[in-house]
């Protein structure tokens, strides 16, 4: 049976510099009708924030899914030009209507993960001070986390397990849809006792693609028919239909065809759990050769 885990990295909250960026992206590439549409964006409340738009979304398919949330600490560097998008984007965690939409989601059986700031990958005390600091506002332990840009090395799985997460859901592409070097079933690296389930639709790869709807029964089909769990990744920046047309449209989509394919849905907390208890043997995977150095 068809399984399928959503999940949202929250990597912004507002909209900012993108106020002028995407217009002119949208000039740029000769769509002056999109234009004119994400500049009139400018008036709409909730540009960027779009976590209400996903509740309902998924309230009206029955469906929860797992919420993996930033708190980027990297400082804006004006001899750095790769910080400036990473601390512009940048919001406080702590921001009020965040925090009381965290406890809500984590109360009403949506699942908050962490997702590891950009040099947390390979600091150890970055990512712990992440980890509690979330911890705290939730009141329990988290187990899950997914890494910003999907950023992995060869210590980053030992890091995490270390630090007692249970679950990783970094390994996958950012350039394509579906399960990176064949892997489709869930592993541990070696010498840890951290599930790997890999990321297998994130929205910008899915997008990349003139026919997403054939893209979508592409991914499903391939999960199906070797077992695999479709773990999607919309940010929910990318819902702003002025912004990224047809976006969520392609969530609705994913939603429906697991729907009618009777696809089984859960958090991915929900799964680790699953496949940690059940009788299969999970494979332990050397992490050399499998990690993209960043
Ligand atoms: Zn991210």
């Amino acid at each position: 049976m068809l399984k399928i885990a959503l999940t949202h990295d929250i990597d912004r909250i507002e909209k900012t510099y993108q106020f002028i960026s995407k217009p002119l992206k949208f000039i740029r590439n000769g769509e002056f009708n999109n234009s004119i549409k994400s500049l009139k964006s400018f008036i709409q409340k909730d540009n960027y924030w779009k976590i209400d738009d996903i509740i309902n979304i998924e309230e009206k398919y029955g469906v929860k899914s797992t919420f993996f949330i930033l708190n980027e600490s990297i400082k804006f560097n004006v001899l750095k030009p790769s910080t400036f998008v990473l601390a512009y984007g940048r919001y406080s965690i702590y921001n009020p209507r965040l925090v009381d939409t965290i406890k809500w989601l984590d109360k009403n059986g949506w699942e908050i993960g962490v997702h590891g700031s950009y040099n947390s990958y390979k600091d150890k005390d970055l990512l712990q001070k992440e980890k509690e600091t979330l911890e705290d506002i939730v009141g329990h332990e988290i187990i899950g986390i997914r890494q910003h840009h999907l950023n992995l090395n060869d210590q980053t799985w030992k890091i995490q397990n270390e630090l007692g997460f249970k679950y990783d859901s970094s390994y996958g592409s950012n350039m394509y849809c579906g399960f990176l070097n064949n892997q489709f079933n869930p592993f541990y690296p070696k010498n840890t006792n951290i599930l790997v389930i890999p990321q297998v639709i994130m929205d910008i790869c899915l997008m990349r693609n003139q026919n997403y709807i054939e893209e979508i029964t592409k991914c499903l089909d391939l999960a199906e028919d070797n077992d695999a769990i479709v773990v999607v990744n919309f940010h929910n920046d990318k819902f702003n239909t002025a912004d990224y047309p047809f976006y969520r449209d392609a969530y609705i989509e994913i939603i429906e065809q697991g729907k009618s394919r009777n696809a089984r849905f859960k958090t991915l907390k929900e799964f680790n759990e699953e496949i940690r208890y059940s009788q299969l043997d999970i494979e332990e995977l050397e992490v050399g050769g499998l990690v993209r150095m960043v």
